[in-house]
């Protein structure tokens, strides 16, 4: 297990906080009645400047009382994150390279916020100690190593946020993930969070100084470091605010609000307030970016408000991702699309009356490995919507050949460069006319519907387009839905 147990103790006692703090620390700090889990992206701690901000949006909120940190993120968009850093230095590492360029690439970056913040000089040298001895105590197994490598972003820069809480008044305290119990499988690179994490972690409700927890990782029961997919420290945050049942899981970031559109495709977008999570999974499943649905499903099961915020604009309301919002409130919340997609159309007469041939056509592709992702059908028809990256020409070439022998249909054809658009709301549930609305405003625009899907909950409706047909596709919605 990388020794983590590095960091100066002359600047930390061992609870992780100055010890000429320690005495004052009951008496100055009162929390609120609330418990908010806070947690920020990498572009929110990615230098000083951004840690000062944090830094002045957790203590304007005495409810803010934990607080998930990302490595440093990109200072700019031509800078590279330091996660991005440490799997160079790492790879450097294993391909037995030298490393020192990409070592002092990742020390470089904490000397900078370091200086800036006017935090003691240890900190820089103990974050080069800490670098080193992950490299030294490296094992045989390498996705193990690179997990440790990885984390440290988070880890080192969680230590160094804590510093610069309490260097500005505000008594706070780093906790390992580890220590407070963020046990994880070992998948390494895509860890799941095991269900005996939730108990352990409850107790950080009760800690007396802002608690400064790096995303990101935990550790196995073996206790190797081990993490997330990328973008993992969304996952750590919702954990935790499962774990304290927090009142609100705030995320922020560096956009005011979720847009209802794609605001690279349409022009200032409306903004979305409030979103239901089953909203919000259905726009992420067709290229909502704002954060992965997947990220935050510990805090949907505990039922957990989520709160998107910009930490540029901590005044905006920002979105908010609830259980429920109350009908009538916005009938289509958003609208969303991804490319990627291809169709296999296939067509026999009487196939409604012919028992199982939709569940020998899905055995087929099940027999093949391959996933699909949507089967509308008629009484003579069914196509297969699935995503390209899962069938190779190859394993097309063998699907068809199948389908053509085992389910003699009149017809099979295979359409490529398809894009999926989804329309977003509750309220679609109640309201009349929405398809309608939607198909006027493609056939307005000339776009030719290759395929439409009304999802069982009734809270959207999907389309299949021509790629070239998506971005007047979208634009057709957002006149027709928001007026644009
Ligand atoms: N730092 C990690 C990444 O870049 C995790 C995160 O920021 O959420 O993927």
């Amino acid at each position: 297990m990388v020794n983590l147990s590095v960091w100066p103790l002359r600047i930390l006692n061992k609870v992780g906080q100055p010890s000429w703090l320690s005495d004052r620390l009951e008496a100055c700090l009162t929390f609120g009645e609330k418990m908010k889990v806070v947690k920020f992206g990498g572009s929110s701690v990615a230098n000083a400047e951004q840690i000062s901000k944090v830094i002045g949006i957790v203590t304007a909120d005495m409810d803010r009382r934990i607080v998930v940190v990302s490595a440093p993120g990109k200072r700019n968009k031509a800078d590279t994150k330091v996660t991005d850093l440490l799997i160079a230095l790492a790879d450097a590492v294993i391909e037995g390279r030298d490393f020192e360029a990409d070592l002092n690439a990742v020390v470089d970056r904490y000397a900078e916020i370091q200086r800036d913040l006017k935090l003691p000089e240890e900190v820089v040298a103990t974050i080069e100690t800490d670098l080193r001895g992950r490299i030294t105590s490296r094992g045989k197994n390498d996705a193990q190593f690179m997990d440790a490598m990885k984390a440290a972003g988070e880890d080192c820069n969680a230590r160094v946020i804590a510093e610069a809480f309490t260097k500005a008044g505000s008594p706070a305290k780093y906790v390992n993930p580890g220590e407070a119990g963020m046990l994880l499988s070992d998948d390494f690179g895509n860890a799941q969070v095991l269900d005996e994490s939730f108990e352990k972690l409850s107790s950080l409700k009760g800690a007396k100084e802002i608690v400064i927890f790096p995303g990101f990782f935990g550790v196995t029961k073996g206790g190797e470091v081990a993490t997330f997919p990328r973008g993992g420290s969304d996952i750590t945050g919702a954990i935790l605010a499962a774990a304290v049942k927090a009142d609100v899981y705030e995320n922020f970031t560096d956009v005011d609000s979720v847009c209802a559109m794609d605001p690279r495709v349409i022009d200032n977008p409306p903004a979305i307030d409030c979103m239901t999570y089953r909203e919000m999974r259905e726009l992420a499943y067709a290229g909502f970016g704002v954060f992965h649905d997947e990220a935050i499903i510990p805090a949907v099961h505990a039922s957990i408000p989520i709160c998107i915020k910009n930490t540029n604009n901590p005044e905006a309301p920002g979105t908010m991702v609830v259980p429920k919002r109350a009908p009538g409130e916005r009938t289509v919340v958003g609208i969303s699309s991804a490319s990627g997609f291809c169709g296999i159309y296939i067509d026999k007469y009487m196939m409604n009356r012919e028992v199982g041939f939709g569940r020998r056509l899905l055995q087929i592709l099940e027999e093949e490995g391959i996933s699909f992702e949507h089967t509308p059908s008629g009484i003579d028809n069914i196509s297969v919507i699935l995503a390209s990256e899962n069938i190779s020409n190859k394993k097309e070439g063998l699907v068809v050949e199948r389908i053509k022998a085992e389910l003699a249909p009149d017809a099979v054809t295979v359409e490529h460069g398809l894009a999926l658009i989804m329309v977003v709301g509750e309220g679609m549930h109640y309201t009349p006319g929405m398809a309608a609305k939607a198909t006027k405003a493609f056939s307005e625009a000339g776009v030719n519907l290759e395929m439409i899907n009304q999802g069982a909950s009734e809270i959207s409706m999907m389309f299949a387009v021509k790629d070239d047909d998506r971005e007047k596709a979208i634009r057709a919605l957002g006149t027709a839905f928001f007026d644009l």
